[in-house]
């Protein structure tokens, strides 16, 4: 069953009406019923009392005189009255004088119990009253009446009234459910506007005010209120509009602002490029001249000279050298900035690495009476694969450092391998020294670039503060690690971590490198054999490089000749026996690689054997040396030309050739 609350506003009014109706109507009709009958009641008992009196003013005479015929004849006229039931006089002494009664009504009782007055039971009304005569009570009268009448009247009443209430209930019902309307219908058209607003989101909806009554005043602020939410939904349309128009704004000047930066970037890169252009043509540049001064330096200390004429030329060599470092390590730098710079994996012996790096330190180590020793792990392995220049470029670094900076006691070289993994090695170098020390403020900036750890330190040592940095990427490019152990005065260890894959498994059973001391190495010369029946042809533009090369290769015992450009290359070759071409790259006319290709094409037709053919340039960009062996060329030499570089290549290429020529029968 429904509760009241949750039945609809149009029922709850008219279900109301019908319980006020019923309530007012039961009301007024019960209070009319009760006074009518209390009405009826007074009337009946007055019309009692009248007619009780005249029968007794008729009846005294035939009371005093005894006269019991009369009274009852008096007594008999009762009879007219309708309401009377019974009627007696009785004398004083309570005995029944006379009497009178309808027929199918009891008798009065034969003595008086009764005292003078009123007496109402179920159904009658019985009045007792005395009977005077001169003043003198002589009897008492005693009338009874029928109330029948009366519970008739109240019983018609009654149902009267049960009869009205039944028209009169379903008519207010009725009337109810028409009048509600006028109540309801408004609130019935808010809960409408407000169930459309929710639905459909739309606030310009408006309520039709019908009085100015409570309903009427809540219809009004309704909508009031409406008014004020579409005003307030237009001003944010209007903020969302002028919001999208800022956003649209700042979105175009965002997309400005970046096709401004990416034009920035763009010049910023070409700038960059530019920059390592210049760096790689400036270098360039620098070393043909510095090659001329270090070749004639070279030469110049071989000759016979003065003592005082030595010192210069030494000075003049020393510097040369460091300015050469120098350069290679700003080179160096500028490639690692412009992300040039590649790794190049090549299989090498580690015992064989090892000795070649240090030699030159063993002597420098001596020089400054410092202990030298290497010590190489037995678990380390003999054959690796890794970038064996950019290592060697790391190490030299640091041994060069530990050198420098320590002046008394020792620098030690420890080489170990870490872990293997299939074929997958850590190899750990460890570079202390008891040198001088870095505070353990300085020790990350040492690693960045331009930095020393004290600038006084500079011209004390000398340096450029570049070498960690470009050990510091080097390894990190080769997917090693670097770090520093260091306290001021007591020395420094620099530990290298770098992975390497393990060509040839066998361990080194002994240390590998055999110098235990600086000073058992810098007795051991390093042999140059010149080999007297070379012939090397020497293509070069410039005066001085070319008498630098001569110079050089006639040291070595070669024989030589010399041409100026690649034409004059070609026809040399074409017309002259050699054994070995060294080809400068950048020549007028005709450069190096269209030489050498020149020359294969010629060797290919004639059915010659192709000449060794080495390419010297001063060009130390990366992608060069590719370039030199795609054109044909049989090695490369970077310039200023090292001359035990040099002479070792030739004569590895001269064996080769013998080699060949032993094992094909058609040149033997
Ligand atoms: P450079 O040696 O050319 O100055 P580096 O980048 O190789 O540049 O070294 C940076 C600085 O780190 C050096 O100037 C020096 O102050 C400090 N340093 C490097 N190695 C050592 C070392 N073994 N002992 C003491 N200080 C060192």
């Amino acid at each position: 069953m429904k509760r009241f609350a949750d039945i609809s506003i149009r029922h709850k009014v008219a279900l109301l009406i019908l319980i006020i109706t019923f309530v007012i109507f039961a009301a007024v009709s019960l209070g009319f019923t009760y006074f009518d009958v209390t009405n009826f009641r007074e009337q009946l008992a007055n019309e009692v009392r009248v007619a009780s009196d005249i029968t007794a003013a008729n009846t005294d005479a035939a009371l005093v005189s005894g006269n019991k015929a009369a009274a009852a004849e008096t007594l008999e006229t009762l009879s007219s009255l309708p309401f009377v039931l019974r009627a007696a006089v009785y004398a004083n002494d309570g005995e029944l004088f006379a009497e009178f009664s309808r027929p199918g009504v009891q008798k009065p009782p034969s003595r008086l119990s009764l005292i003078p007055g009123t007496h109402v039971d179920e159904n009658s009304l019985g009045i007792a009253s005395p009977i005077i005569s001169n003043e003198t009570q002589i009897g008492v009268i005693y009338l009874e009446a029928s109330t029948h009448e009366l519970y008739q009247r109240i019983w018609f009443r009654l149902r009267l009234v049960a009869l009205m209430l039944a028209i009169a209930l379903p008519l207010s019902l009725i009337l109810g459910l028409r009048l509600q309307r006028v109540v309801t219908a408004p609130i019935l058209e808010l809960s409408h506007a407000t169930r459309k607003i929710s639905h459909d989101h739309t606030f310009s909806v408006r309520t039709k005010k019908i009085g100015d009554d409570e309903i009427g005043q809540l219809v009004d602020e309704f909508n009031n209120m409406l008014e004020q939410i579409a005003q307030r939904d237009a001003k944010l349309q209007l903020h969302r509009e002028e919001l999208e128009q800022v956003v649209l704004e700042r979105t175009r000047e965002l997309t400005e602002a970046n096709s401004e930066l990416r034009k920035a970037k763009e010049q910023a890169e070409k700038a960059s490029e530019i920059k390592s252009q210049f760096v790689a043509n400036i270098t360039h540049e620098l070393r043909t001249p510095l090659n001329g001064i270090l070749g004639m330096a070279t030469l110049a200390l071989e000759t016979e000279h003065s003592e005082e004429l030595d010192e210069y030329l030494k000075t003049i060599d020393n510097s040369s050298r460091t300015l050469l470092d120098l350069i290679n390590d700003v080179l160096d730098f500028s490639k690692i900035e412009a992300g040039k710079l590649e790794i190049n994996l090549t299989k090498f012996n580690l015992k064989d690495f090892v000795d070649k790096l240090v030699k030159p330190f063993a002597f420098q180590a001596d020089f400054k009476g410092l202990d030298f020793t290497v010590a190489v792990a037995d678990n380390t392995p003999r054959e690796v694969e890794a970038d064996i220049v950019r290592l060697r470029q790391v190490l030299t670094n640091l041994v060069g450092n530990a050198i420098k900076f320590t002046s008394k006691g020792e620098v030690k070289i420890e080489i170990s391998q870490l872990s293997l993994n299939n074929d997958r090695a850590w190899l750990k170098f460890v570079i202390s020294d008891s040198g001088i020390g870095i505070p353990k403020h300085r020790q990350d900036e040492i690693f960045d670039a331009f930095s020393q750890a004290d600038g006084s330190v500079t011209r004390r040592f000398g340096g450029t503060g570049l070498g960690l940095a470009i050990s510091l990427q080097l390894i990190d490019l080769m997917g090693g690690e670097i770090e520093v152990k260091s306290s001021p005065g007591e020395g420094s260890i620099f530990t290298c971590t770098v992975p390497v894959r393990v060509v040839d498994q066998h361990r080194l059973k002994q240390p590998a490198a055999s110098i235990a001391n600086g000073n058992s190495v810098s007795k051991a010369s390093v042999q140059i054999a010149g080999n007297g029946s070379l012939r090397v042809l020497v293509a070069e533009d410039n005066p001085i490089n070319q008498r630098v090369a001569v110079k050089l290769l006639q040291k070595a015992g070669f024989h030589t000749a010399v041409v100026s450009s690649g034409v004059d290359a070609l026809d040399a070759v074409k017309n002259e026996t050699f054994d070995i071409v060294l080809m400068d790259v950048q020549m007028p006319e005709m450069d190096g690689f269209q030489a050498t290709e020149e020359i294969r094409k010629f060797e290919g037709e004639s059915g010659r054997e192709p000449i060794p053919i080495i390419a010297v340039t001063a060009h130390a960009m990366k992608g060069y040396r590719e370039r030199c062996i795609t054109a044909g060329m049989n090695d490369y030499l970077s310039k200023p030309i090292d001359y035990k570089e040099l002479v070792a290549t030739i004569e590895k290429h001269a064996a080769n050739e013998a080699a060949k020529s032993r094992t094909s029968p058609q040149t033997a």
